[in-house]
């Protein structure tokens, strides 16, 4: 069997479509979307994820602000930031972007971000809304994984779903939206007795680790759909080898290159699977379209219209 390849590019494309409708919408009511960034200190992969993100609020026409502390920023700094973007009104969304420098209590300074601007649905009110099935806003890679579930026509109710990770941004939201769409839910995480065994119960099963490559054919039972989070640069040969032996068009970027990009799942679990996501071109590219979804989201939330 070789499983059918859920393309996130083109997922991730038709929801930025829909995304660009509804802002040009927002903007003929007079409220155009804005989201402002918080990138403190410089960080090269933060600064390339900002840039992304940035890129995608002026392809939909949604205002961007980046604000840029210096490396020694300090907590009561970012406080008064975070609290001042609070009090605009022409700003819906606000991104704090991780890893804040190692002086800022980060902890606190996301829980200053109000509730209804929290775009990433990481303050502790927005996770009470989604145990508890309110509206609010949800973490996006984890709603990225629905999305991909539902526009590929694969159904969650009644299925076994099985989460490999128990993070607050990835395991938890998308084991508790997996919940909410009444799949049957099981969590597992690096304290789980005999992984492989629990994996095999699972229709449908989706792997946070951040680990290459962890999830082997071992774990699957045949058909099953997988969802992989994971993003694992991998530079050794030996490990390429392993995983991409004889896939000419990624041995040509690892040798320009000197790296490729690996999940958490093994690529040879497709000869088991029934439908897998890639990576790249899996979850990822669906992780910035739906920070773009919470963002329109957010201000239809708060200025009316939802
Ligand atoms: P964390 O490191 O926060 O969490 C990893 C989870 O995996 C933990 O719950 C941990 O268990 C579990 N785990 C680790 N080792 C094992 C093991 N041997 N067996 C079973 N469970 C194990 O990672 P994140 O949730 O932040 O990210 C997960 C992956 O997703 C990473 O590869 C990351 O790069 C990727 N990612 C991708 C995004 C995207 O846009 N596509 C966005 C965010 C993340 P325990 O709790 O017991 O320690």
């Amino acid at each position: 069997m070789t499983a059918r390849i859920l393309d996130g590019n083109k997922i991730s494309s038709d929801i930025r479509a829909e995304a660009a409708q509804e802002v040009q919408s927002l903007i003929a009511a007079g409220k155009r979307p804005g989201l402002a960034v918080i990138l403190a200190g410089h960080n090269p992969a933060s600064e390339i994820y900002v840039r992304n993100k940035v890129k995608a609020c002026e392809q939909l026409g949604i205002h961007s602000e980046k604000l840029t502390p210096p490396d020694s920023v300090t907590t009561e700094e970012l406080l008064e930031m975070v609290n001042s973007l609070n009090q605009r009104d022409d700003i819906d969304g606000i991104l704090v972007q991780l890893p804040l420098p190692k002086q800022v209590d980060s902890k606190k300074v996301l829980l200053a971000v109000s509730p209804e601007k929290d775009v990433d649905g990481f303050h502790p009110i927005n996770v009470g809304n989604l145990s508890t099935q309110r509206p609010g806003l949800v973490p996006c890679t984890p709603s990225g994984v629905i999305e991909i579930l539902r526009r590929s026509k694969i159904s969650i109710e009644g299925q076994n779903a099985t989460v490999v990770g128990r993070s607050d941004i990835v395991g938890k939201p998308a084991a508790m939206l997996l919940l909410n769409a009444n799949a049957t839910v099981t969590v597992c995480h690096s304290k789980t007795r005999d992984l492989p065994a629990v994996c095999r119960q699972a229709d449908i099963l989706v792997a946070a680790i951040g680990k290459a490559g962890f999830v082997s054919k071992d774990f699957l039972k045949p058909g099953a759909t997988v969802i992989d989070v994971g993003i694992n640069k991998i530079t050794d040969p030996a490990e390429f080898d392993k995983f991409f032996a004889g896939d000419a068009a990624r041995q040509k970027s690892f040798t320009e290159k000197g790296s490729s990009l690996v999940g958490d799942v093994d690529p040879h679990v497709g000869e088991v699977a029934g439908a897998m996501t890639p990576v790249p071109g899996g979850v990822g590219p669906l992780t910035i379209a739906m920070l773009m979804v919470n963002t329109i989201k957010a201000c239809q939330m708060r200025r009316g219209s939802r």
